[in-house]
């Protein structure tokens, strides 16, 4: 039996795979490469020993998964596959509800005619909106304020709402919070294209050389030094916490959410100046105005996932940095 890993090439996927690999379970994956490239998979082999199944498909076409299902014996999917950059989310929403919802609703689809049930699925801290005050629980309200938000919120109301019609489905839908970091060879990283969105590729990208200052976007919140404030997550922790969910899913009888984080919070400025203290490298920035739609603190509440997937996250900020670093310096130029 395998296990279907789609997105199996990004930048969390191909970490999971790692660890999967690494424990013993056989990989397909699924991935059409519009944000990744097979270079992971040589990576991939370097770290482990093994070439996981590679099949380049997109998961919107129906054919091509029911042919990867028909090939092999798969006994529960991890699903990483979707677009995720929220601004140009609000620039091209349809490509982000088709590739995402449609995407999901076809592989769902497919699961159900050969009778595969269990599935592992990437949401985000960010189905809990703009209205909750962190620490986030599970349990609270949801909304979304971007397109993005939209589709993994949209997502799992359909996973609730399958798991409530036929409750063969065991559905673990793991609430990340900021995944950073990279595996301690060096050889597998975040590698975004054009100019980055997220802090952790923009800073490293600047210490690099890359880019010229980070914009510290806003030093006017309600927080420790007016900086926006994040739970930011080592990615390894993460895949580790997909490998917990996997078992986990037999004792799932229906859906359920869990926050994947590690219930502490470091500002934009804790950030850089960690990452000076650890690279030895200056990380110009400026004081920009707020980005549109950020909020002033988000963390997690994450004791479900200690008690249900017995999870969490092991790796501090130092590990986090400190990989993200030794990524970044080793590959200046992502996978190219
Ligand atoms: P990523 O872009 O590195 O990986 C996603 C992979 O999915 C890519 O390899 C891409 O080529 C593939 N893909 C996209 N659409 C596809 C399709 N239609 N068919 C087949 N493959 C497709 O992103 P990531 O950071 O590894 O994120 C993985 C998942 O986790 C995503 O669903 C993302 O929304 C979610 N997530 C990410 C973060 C984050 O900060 N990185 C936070 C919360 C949730
Ligand atoms: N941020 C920043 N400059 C950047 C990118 C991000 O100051 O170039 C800040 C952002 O305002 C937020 C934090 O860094 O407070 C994390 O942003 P990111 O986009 O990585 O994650 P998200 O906001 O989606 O949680």
């Amino acid at each position: 039996m395998s296990l279907l890993i789609t997105g199996g090439t990004g930048y969390i996927g191909s970490h999971a795979v790692v660890e999967l690999l690494n424990a013993g379970d056989d990989v397909v994956i699924v991935d059409n490469l519009s944000n990744s490239s097979t270079k992971s998979l040589d990576r991939v082999e370097h770290i482990t020993g093994k070439r996981p199944i590679f099949i380049k498909a997109d998961i919107c076409d129906k054919a091509a998964m029911e042919s990867v299902f028909r090939e092999h014996d798969i006994s529960a999917v991890i699903h990483f596959a979707g677009l995720k950059a929220v601004g140009e989310s609000t620039q091209i929403p349809l490509s982000y509800y088709h590739n995402n919802v449609t995407g999901t609703i076809v592989l769902l689809e497919v699961m159900k005619q050969f009778s595969v049930k269990n599935l592992v699925f990437s949401s985000s801290a960010t189905v809990y909106g703009e209205n909750n005050l962190s620490p986030l629980i599970e349990t609270m309200p949801t909304s979304a304020t971007n397109p993005y938000g939209q589709t993994k919120l949209m997502i799992e109301h359909i996973l609730f709402d399958l798991a409530k019609s036929d409750p063969q489905w065991s559905i673990i839908s793991l609430r990340y919070f900021n995944p950073i970091g990279a595996h301690h060879s060096g050889l597998i990283g975040e590698n975004p294209n054009g100019i980055p969105n997220n802090l952790l590729p923009f800073v490293s990208q600047v210490a690099v050389g890359r880019l010229q200052q980070l914009s510290v976007f806003g030093d006017d919140y309600d927080t420790i030094d007016g900086t926006g404030v994040r739970d930011y997550i080592h990615v390894v922790d993460l895949a580790l916490a997909h490998l917990k969910a996997v078992t986990a899913l037999s004792k799932v009888d229906g859906c359920i959410a869990i926050n994947v984080g590690t219930g502490n919070g470091t500002s934009v400025l804790q950030i850089v100046n960690k990452f000076k203290e650890i690279s030895g490298v200056d990380v110009p920035y400026q004081i920009s105005p707020r980005r549109p739609g950020d909020i002033a603190t988000v963390f997690a509440k994450a004791d479900l996932a200690n008690e249900f997937l017995g999870w969490q996250a092991e790796r501090n900020l130092d590990d986090m940095i400190r990989d993200t670093w030794r990524w970044q310096s080793q590959n200046p130029n992502g996978f190219e």
